[in-house]
């Protein structure tokens, strides 16, 4: 069978460049389609800038999930302490207002877990990861945000011959500790009738999904943050910060003076200068079809179901509530020194080959409009997990970042334990593995950028079919290894910067 497959997908390869060049014009480049149809339906789109002195007991920085989960979670625990936000744009406007829209647990990357933390932890946290997808559900229908949530799994598929069977370790590991009932088999044939495309060969479905509108849920949880007291400015960045205590947030107009700040700047976390090594911006970037109405009624995973890949530039999609199809494709561009750039969020040439994928996995859908194409900033850590750790011990600063492309349902825990720490409350969360820091460290620059440009182009070369011929299991098994490279804690950049750091109050160099 997966002869037959591969003699297709050679030919799908071959010609598929030259014959969807032409298909892949985006009529409006650069948009995100969540955002604008979030903004459409709110009636107050800004909270001002921050313009004055002020003080608060707690300041967060950056209004995305991770950030405004945390501030949330200090509310609700702890009416009484002062929570000010502040964002540099709008809320939602980085990863958590224009990503795929998967939220997703962790029963798929068991054996990883395992293999860092133990198997007893590895469960705690698998179980956690389905918590934060309840805890999106049940919190949305609490506060009335209507984020089309739609809990109906995630499809997890092999695109080419090579992916086939990438799943099996993960459904061993389930079966054997208990949780066999998180990843489901699915019948090739199924498979490719409810998805309609003819290229997927094989699959399995991982049952702890769900697919949301992302950026109705970070305006949701915005709207929430301030109705539970949360002060939010927007417009207004972090410009430097004063490491003593109280710390004093410098912005352009005004300043937090405050007992604690928490960090939630997602990539743009890499220039800060102790974290320019944990994590590094890579682009992701997605295309939108117009609304398709009846022509995907009988395909069952229009209803909500995720779809998605086993490349390391992993594709990943889902339909909206209003019937277009979402697509994305991640391993983007990096963003050397750890900057992210415009080429994150509008990257002509790799939206080009997003939509010619598109085409290619719906050949039947040739003819349908790409309305939308943007692209955003995506945090990779070397573990690819995220984690939590504080800056210094003479100033309170919280961070939690590293999602690497996995945020959306992740973002509510790491926000639960940053709003934890951030008020002295103790539990299995803040006190487990994800809360110990970085897992480990990129190479210093330029190892890390001309390193990882270069693994990128050789997994874009394999990935995309060029280089079929050297297309195995094997070769990515090595290629992901390369993609993992980091250096030992022990040359963790942190000590190397211990004292340096004093009176230092611009971490963020912009
Ligand atoms: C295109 C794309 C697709 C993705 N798809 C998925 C998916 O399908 N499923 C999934 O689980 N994950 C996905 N992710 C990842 C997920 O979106 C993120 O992990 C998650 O949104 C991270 O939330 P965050 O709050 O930590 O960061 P962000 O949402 O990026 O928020 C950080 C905020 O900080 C602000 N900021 C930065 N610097 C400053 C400063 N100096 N002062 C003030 N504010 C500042 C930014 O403007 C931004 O709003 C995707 C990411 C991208 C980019």
């Amino acid at each position: 069978m997966v002869t037959n497959y591969d003699a297709n997908a050679r030919a799908h390869a071959k010609g598929r460049i030259a014959r969807h060049a032409d298909r892949a014009r985006v009529d409006s480049p650069g948009v995100v389609w969540w955002l604008a149809e979030a903004l459409a339906g709110e009636p107050e789109l800004s909270f001002p800038p921050l313009t004055e002195p002020v003080r608060a007991d707690v300041c967060v920085i950056g209004g995305g999930y991770t950030g405004l989960w945390a501030a949330i979670e200090i509310r609700e625990q702890s009416p009484d302490t002062t929570v000010v936000l502040i964002e540099r744009e709008q809320c939602g406007f980085g990863a958590s207002g224009r990503n795929g829209g998967w939220a997703t647990g962790w029963h798929d990357e068991l054996d990883g877990l395992i293999a860092k933390f133990g198997e007893s932890e590895a469960l705690r946290l698998a179980a956690r990861s389905s918590w934060a997808i309840d805890r999106i559900e049940s919190f949305s229908q609490e506060h009335d945000i209507d984020c089309h949530f739609r809990r109906h799994g995630a499809l997890w598929t092999a695109s080419s011959p090579w992916q086939v069977g990438s799943w099996e370790p993960a459904m061993a590991t389930c079966e054997r500790l208990g949780r066999a009932h998180r990843l489901e088999a699915v019948d090739p044939t199924d498979l490719r009738e409810r998805t309609g495309s003819p290229l997927l060969l094989a699959g399995v479905r991982q049952t702890d999904a769900a697919a949301v509108q992302p950026a109705l849920l970070v305006r949701g949880l915005r709207r929430v943050a301030h109705e539970l007291g949360v002060r939010i400015y927007e417009s207004t960045p972090m410009i430097s910060l004063d490491r003593r205590r109280p710390a004093v947030v410098h912005t352009p107009a005004g300043k937090v003076t405050t007992e604690r700040v928490i960090l939630s700047t997602g990539a743009w976390a890499a220039e800060l200068r102790e974290l320019r090594r944990a994590v590094i911006p890579i682009g992701s970037q997605i295309v939108a079809t117009e609304p398709m109405g009846d022509r995907l009624e009988d395909l069952k995973w229009a209803s909500g179901e995720l779809l998605g890949d086993s490349q390391l530039m992993v594709h990943y999609a889902q339909v909206s509530t209003d019937g277009r199809i979402v697509f994305g494709r991640g391993g983007g561009a990096l963003g050397a020194l750890g900057r992210v750039r415009d080429r994150h969020f509008y990257d002509p040439a790799t939206l080009g080959e997003v939509a010619a994928d598109f085409r290619r996995w719906f050949p039947q859908f040739a003819d349908v409009r790409l309305t939308h194409g943007w692209g955003g900033p995506v945090d990779r850590a070397p573990g690819h997990l995220p984690f939590v750790g504080r800056l210094d011990a003479e100033c309170d600063v919280l961070y939690g970042i590293g999602y690497s492309g996995n945020g959306v349902a992740p973002s509510a825990l790491i926000g639960r334990i940053l709003g934890r720490l951030a008020i002295g409350l103790s539990d299995d969360d803040t006190e487990g593995a994800l809360a110990q820091g970085p897992p480990g460290y990129l190479p210093p620059e330029p190892i890390r950028s001309l390193g990882g440009a270069g693994v990128r182009a050789a997994v874009h070369f394999a990935e995309r079919g060029e280089g079929h011929a050297i297309q195995s299991r094997s070769v990515h098994r090595a290629l992901r290894r390369l993609v993992a490279t980091k250096v030992p804690r022990a040359l963790d950049p942190r000590q190397a910067l211990k004292g340096s750091t004093e009176g230092d109050d611009n971490p963020h160099p912009r």
